[in-house]
């Protein structure tokens, strides 16, 4: 493709292209606007190049010759200096003149490229920094068969039919203004309904499964994110601080130092222990522009937060229950399927080598009682502690970051966390900072996705809409509304002059599970006529029926049945 480019465009300059899940991407300097009409063109000539069965031919230099190679390329240059800095090996590939920096490896010739399709065009900022040039972006996909590539291209489809950030809008769920700043979300009162039932759930869970809920501040003083250590090594992540009363104190990125202080206003004992708090806790960290995406990267989200003060013995017990709570409520959802992760130490970390494996044992043991299977993501743990990560995957097979499950020695020692033993010594407690849902952003967004916004019953903003055939039905329509509403359910009257036809179409597309017609008979029987989103046409059912089943259905929060 970007040799394709290099000929279309005189004074093309290349970015980087690299391979993505699924496909790749590579970002240009263009000297015009690119049109999705340029990809038919582009495309064209990909399968000249292809046709010619081009050698890719692989050459080691320098960093001085590969600067001589890319003079006129400056992002070239750029990466040639990174690579240079860094010691790593610079390598370029060659077919039929043109030249390319890259690491590879490459397959042999162009003729081994079977099936490809450029996808769109997006604005870049070069190495993601709103600072740098703006590049445009092309992505592409490329199968070892066509009929590979049409599964593929069905399945883009469905995930653009899906996108969270258009079913956003549509729904009228939620909202991100230029005004307020980009990656803040607004919650419209249908989606912050939805979220309001998750969280009402979420509360009830934890308070089952002995926790107790708690509340901390948004803001707090530089001090306390020095000793928690997050001034010095989140620093890129946080909003400058404000000054109150001559003290600079920041936006909280997270709620453990708060969880901390509370633990330290007495003494605790080990009888008390495991103590477990949990908080729904909005937190704000920086993330450049060029990377904010819907619900998914964001500025300002509510973590479904939880910290664990325990004594060593009980790690392995609080862990594995942890993941049983987080499988529970991912099961909840309907997500059935997820991928386990331990993290293993990374390269920089605080503790010992002896701390660190007993820790990353403890994990293994916690999912291996549970009989679970787990991959291994070798040094990919926080500084702090190895980790649990729980990554789901959506009715589309794609996977989203989800619960985490992280075992803390640092925080502990900074703050000194203690309690006092059976021994009547002071011992270090044994912190575990979790989430069973992730945040509250990213899971609404992944739940969209997953539906499609059709929410299963019990989610759904409005369970039913009730659509009078004629004005004089008004009044029986504002009645079963009222007593929907009085036994819980989620009802609205469409009063609007339009055909029913039309208000039926509507809640469909408003994937409201069932519209409920209401005319002469339906008034004279006490009765409504139930027709589901799916289209299906259930007929007359007595009021209280309906209520009582959908009620039903609601209570067992089925996520795949509507009747
Ligand atoms: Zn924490």
């Amino acid at each position: 493709m970007a040799e394709a480019v290099g000929q279309l465009f005189s004074g093309a300059r290349f970015g980087i292209g690299p391979t993505i899940q699924d496909g790749f991407y590579y970002d240009f300097d263009l000297p015009r606007a690119l049109t999705p009409e340029d990809l038919p063109q582009i495309e064209g000539r990909m399968r000249e190049i292809i046709a010619g069965n081009r050698p890719f031919v692989r050459e080691e230099l320098d960093a001085e010759a590969a600067r001589r190679l890319f003079a006129d390329q400056p992002y070239k240059l750029e990466l040639i200096n990174v690579l240079e800095q860094e010691g790593g090996t610079i390598s370029t590939y060659t077919q039929d003149g043109f030249t390319d920096l890259c690491r590879g490896p490459h397959a042999e010739s162009t003729g081994q490229i079977r099936a490809f399709k450029l996808l769109s065009i997006a604005g870049a900022y070069w190495r993601g920094d709103e600072r740098r040039p703006m590049l445009q972006r092309i992505y592409g996909t490329a199968f070892a068969t066509g009929e590979e590539l049409e599964t593929h291209l069905a399945r883009l489809a469905e995930a653009e039919r899906r996108d969270h950030r258009r079913l956003g809008k549509e729904l009228d769920l939620y909202s991100i203004h230029e005004e307020s700043g980009p990656g803040l979300v607004h919650w419209h009162p249908k989606g912050a309904t939805v979220r309001r039932l998750i969280e009402d759930f979420w509360k009830a869970e934890h308070i089952k499964r002995e926790y107790d809920i708690v509340y901390t501040p948004h803001i707090a003083r530089g001090d306390i994110w020095k000793t928690s250590g997050h001034w010095e090594l989140y620093r890129d992540n946080l909003y400058s601080p404000m000054d109150v009363d001559g003290q600079p104190y920041l936006v909280k990125p997270m709620n453990c130092p708060f969880h901390i202080l509370m633990y330290k206003s007495r003494l605790r004992s080990y009888r008390e222990l495991p103590i477990r708090w949990a908080e729904l806790g909005t937190v704000y960290r920086y993330e450049r522009s060029g990377v904010l995406h819907g619900l998914t990267r964001v500025r300002g989200f509510t973590q479904d937060d939880a910290h664990i003060f325990c004594r060593p013995d009980q790690l392995e017990d609080e862990v594995a229950d942890v993941v049983e709570f987080a499988r529970f409520m991912l099961g909840t959802f309907g997500f059935a399927e997820y991928d386990m992760y331990v993290s293993t130490r990374p390269e920089k970390y605080a503790g010992t080598i002896e701390v660190w494996d007993e820790a990353t044992e403890t994990l293994k043991r916690s999912l291996g009682r549970l009989g679970l299977d787990y991959i291994i993501d070798p040094g990919e743990g926080v500084f702090y502690g190895p980790k649990i990560d729980i990554k789901l995957k959506d009715a589309l097979g794609r996977a989203w970051q989800g619960p985490t499950i992280q075992v803390d020695f640092n925080l502990p020692q900074r703050f000194e966390v203690m309690f006092t033993g059976q021994d009547g010594q002071e011992h270090q407690v044994v912190m575990v900072h979790r989430t069973v849902l992730g945040s509250m952003e990213r899971f609404f967004g992944c739940l969209i996705e997953q539906y499609g916004g059709a929410f299963p019953v019990w989610l759904a903003p409005v369970q039913a809409v009730v659509i009078p055939i004629a004005d004089r039905h008004l009044e029986y329509a504002q009645n079963v509304r009222r007593q929907l509403r009085v036994e819980g359910l989620r009802a609205e009257v469409d009063d609007r002059s339009l055909r029913m036809n039309a208000k039926i179409r509507e809640a469909q597309l408003q994937k409201v599970p069932y519209m409920l017609v209401v005319g002469d008979r339906e008034a004279a029987d006490g009765k409504v006529s139930v027709r589901l989103r799916s289209g299906e046409d259930l007929g007359g059912q007595p009021l209280g029926d309906f209520i009582a089943r959908v009620n039903g259905l609601a209570g067992s929060r089925a996520t795949d049945k509507l009747w």
